[in-house]
């Protein structure tokens, strides 16, 4: 056993066969859906969660998919890290996942973790909820009552909390296509496969003429920095409309700096992570552009 592990309190198990089974099933008191199991089973074993009932969701093949659907890229909350990492797809429309999935964990958790356990196990060091804010994606929430959609700038509430409901469950994560535009994820860890020290993930659409281009639109994630919602957006607000550079990216990590709340931990003090916030966001803002531009 590891150090501080536990053994977890005891828990009813149940294998969902259906979407409807799962969701019937969730809405009992007290229960979780187990998807990967990478996130819930270490909190199980250090007490930090006690659910009465594991409601194992691996067999609903059909929340497993990655698809582009008319302007919109689909990723179903059951497709494994790997899957998307692999994704020809999403490499080609959305460099910015590739990027985050390449640096996430280990392949043995990116072989069984999915989107929908990362988005929410709403971990403040989660990379992908950083790359979804900053791409403005979309996640689909399904309960007995409906389907809802909620843009993932509102989907975490705060550290482990979502707006996911007793008896939802997370189906699916939307991405818009958007024309001339690119993105990129960068992060600091202190080994391969550890948590970051700091990631940002940035998403810009430009216009103007290719020898002086614009940022029309700006997009910025940031994580384990204590952004709101993974978002820089006072950063992402001063962007719109200027020249698309290195003065303006600089600029952009600033401010973005500025307003995060970083705090002190193992992995490093507050100031050291403000300043990789600046750092981060300017060079991932630097590799979408040229990314957007062909240059990369
Ligand atoms: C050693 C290690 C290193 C890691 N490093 C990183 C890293 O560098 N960067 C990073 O971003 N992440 C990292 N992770 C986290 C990893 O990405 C997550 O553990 C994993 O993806 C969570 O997904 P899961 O499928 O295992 O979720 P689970 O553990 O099964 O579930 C997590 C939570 O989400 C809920 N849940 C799962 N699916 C759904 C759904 N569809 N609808 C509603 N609720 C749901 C569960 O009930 C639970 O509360 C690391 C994990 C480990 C173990």
């Amino acid at each position: 056993m590891m150090p501080g592990m536990q053994v977890p309190s005891h828990v009813e198990y149940e294998r969902a066969t259906s979407l409807e089974h799962a969701l019937t099933l969730l809405a009992g008191p007290d229960a979780r859906a187990l998807a990967g199991g990478h996130s819930l089973i270490p909190m199980m074993k250090l007490r930090l969660a006690a659910p009465e009932l594991l409601v194992d969701i691996n067999g609903l093949t059909e929340l497993s998919f990655i698809r582009l659907d008319g302007d919109e890229l689909r990723i179903g909350a059951l497709t494994r890290h790997a899957d998307l990492l692999g994704s020809a797809v999403a490499g080609e429309y959305f460099p910015i996942l590739t990027d985050a999935e390449r640096v996430i964990a280990d392949p043995v958790v990116r072989n069984w973790g999915t989107i929908g356990g990362s988005l929410c196990q709403a971990d403040p060091s989660e990379d992908l909820p950083a790359a979804f804010a900053a791409l403005r994606a979309t996640v689909v929430i399904r309960g007995a009552g409906g389907v809802r959609t909620v843009p993932v700038r509102e989907f975490h509430v705060g550290p482990y909390e979502t707006v996911v409901g007793p008896g939802e469950l997370l189906t699916e994560v939307r991405v818009p296509v958007l024309p001339r535009s690119s993105s990129a994820h960068l992060k600091v860890h202190r080994r391969a496969g550890d948590w970051p020290v700091a990631a940002a993930g940035a998403v810009l659409r430009l216009g103007g003429p290719a020898a002086a281009p614009v940022v029309e639109a700006a997009g910025i994630g940031l994580t384990a920095v204590g952004a709101p919602h993974f978002v820089a957006a006072e950063a992402e607000e001063f962007l719109r409309g200027r020249p698309a550079d290195e003065e303006s990216f600089a600029a952009a990590g600033a401010i973005a700096a500025d307003h995060c709340r970083p705090v002190a931990d193992q992995r490093g003090p507050e100031d050291y992570k403000r300043h990789l916030a600046a750092e981060l966001t300017a060079r991932a803002l630097r590799q979408a552009a040229a990314r957007a531009l062909g240059e990369a």
